[in-house]
């Protein structure tokens, strides 16, 4: 039977921008004349352009090796699960379950979504594969696409990507502290500046005397509450504390706070944590309203705010996380504390435009192939090989035939040395090394060509190739 979801339900109607594009066709106009309307984009979808993905890679690399660092092992997760693991996990009453989950029947009938965050698909994987038995914390990390259709805005996007660090099956402090850590390590590796915020909230137990005042101090002042707020007055009382609304924001200031509910063993857990974090000169802010969206969080709740040049006024959540003791158990596993975050990738490659990090889009070539004819093209195939092998990018042009042309490409690219090949050197067996500064050339042996390049490039000063794969400009 499939699960519908109040998402489901009220899908709002596509806008004008979402519409299939139509283009009209004047009366009597032969039909094979009509022009086809170019195809577009799902709004709050986007292609990631070759030229984007420098900085792509450059976040994923470094993701990967802190990863790497602290030991966290990969896991890759379906983008589709069945839609019920994230109402019993995210819960209802909020925004992503209520609003922006991407729900539907698959061709069986089983109510699907895809997901909108992972951390409730790691700890389905936690459980069906029985790792509460393998050695304690299990440290997973992931990256991929997640799917919400919220109204879409700048760095607010349906398919957006994440990366995420969770770790399961220790309540130590230590764990939280580690996870910040690691985060804030992320964003140092990449030369962005970030500071966390952080706040506890504490056991189910005591979130439960807290929201009790929080919504008798929120009654007294509903008149003045927008809608979405008195919303979430009824629905999620502690989704009041992120709201972005003046008055409410206003009203937050008198409004209880939960840090004063905390029981004697949160306040020592969270305690821990901020000693912890101080000791690595993690820079952090009590923030006393960081609430997270979902329902399984507990204690500890972080944010990663990127600093900005205007000394600090403007703020950008960049990811967040925190702990989520009661997740494997709302799952139907066993009792497992566990801690986590997630990271939004596009944000952080806006920030890295707006620093103006520009790391290239892939290891620039230090040598062209320059051919004359389908012999020298064969020759040249093994040839990329050879160098492939040995670590120096190789560009070409295989599109553009004459000598003239490539070399004006080779010049283009900055390359260091140009090898020509044409149908005489095929014949004798030897390739012409030019050296594009200089402009002077030599004929050697093809089966030395690599290893002569390679002390070329030695000798050239900060010149050192460092790749593994090979380049190929057409
Ligand atoms: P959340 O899973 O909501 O805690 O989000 C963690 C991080 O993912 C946020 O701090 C953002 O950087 C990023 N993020 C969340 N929603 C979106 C979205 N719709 N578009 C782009 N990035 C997002």
């Amino acid at each position: 039977m499939p699960v519908k979801t109040t998402a489901a339900k009220k899908a709002p109607k596509p806008s004008s921008e979402e519409k299939a594009p139509t283009k009209k066709v004047q009366k009597g106009e032969d039909s094979d004349k009509k022009v086809k309307a170019s195809p577009e984009l799902l709004r709050g979808f986007r292609d990631i352009l070759p030229e984007e993905q420098g900085r792509w890679n450059f976040v994923r690399d470094t993701v990967r090796l802190v990863a790497e660092a602290y030991s966290f092992d990969r896991i890759d997760l379906p983008i589709l699960e069945r839609s019920d693991l994230f109402l019993r996990t995210i819960g209802k009453g909020t925004d992503i379950v209520e609003k922006e989950m991407y729900v539907f029947s698959d061709p069986s009938g089983r109510a699907v979504a895809l997901r909108p965050e992972a951390t409730a698909s790691v700890a389905r994987s936690y459980i069906n594969h029985g790792m509460i038995d393998r050695p304690q914390p299990v440290k997973l990390w992931y990256e991929g696409p997640m799917f919400r259709h919220d109204r879409p805005q700048a760095g607010r996007y349906r398919q957006f990507h994440q990366v995420g660090f969770e770790s399961f099956g220790v309540d130590e402090p230590i764990v939280d502290a580690q996870l910040i850590v690691l985060g804030v390590q992320i964003f140092r590796d990449l030369g962005l500046n970030v500071k966390v915020q952080i706040n506890s909230i504490g056991t189910p137990e005591c979130r439960h005397a807290y929201l009790a005042e929080l919504v008798a101090y929120f009654r007294q002042h509903r008149s003045k509450l927008c809608e979405d707020d008195k919303r979430r007055l009824q629905k999620n009382p502690l989704r009041i504390l992120d709201s972005k609304d003046e008055i409410t924001l206003e009203l937050l200031d008198g409004a209880p706070q939960i840090l004063d509910w905390l029981d004697e063993k949160s306040k020592e857990h969270f305690m821990k944590v901020l000693e912890f974090i101080e000791e690595v000169e993690v820079p952090f802010e009590l923030n006393p309203y960081l609430v997270r969206g979902l329902d399984y969080y507990s204690h500890t709740v972080f944010e990663f705010v990127l600093i900005e040049d205007d000394g600090g006024k403007s703020q950008n959540a960049l990811g967040g996380g925190g702990r989520y003791d009661g997740l494997i158990g709302a799952l139907g596993g066993r009792e497992t504390p566990a801690c986590g975050f997630a990271l939004g990738v596009e944000r952080i490659v806006r920030a890295l435009a707006q620093a103006e990090i520009d790391p290239p889009q892939r290891p620039q070539p230090y040598v062209f192939f320059a051919q004359l004819g389908d012999a020298a093209r064969r020759v040249g195939l093994r040839l990329f090989e050879e160098f492939r092998q040995a670590g120096i990018p190789v560009a070409e042009a295989f599109g553009k035939n004459a000598l003239k042309a490539q070399l004006e490409a080779a010049n283009k690219l900055g390359v260091e040395l140009t090898l020509i090949l044409g149908q005489k050197e095929v014949l004798d067996g030897t390739v012409i090394i030019r050296d594009m500064e200089s402009g002077a050339q030599e004929i050697v042996d093809v089966k030395k060509v690599v290893q002569i390049v390679q002390k070329k490039l030695k000798s050239k000063e900060g010149v050192a190739p460092t790749t593994q794969s090979p380049v190929s400009d057409t």
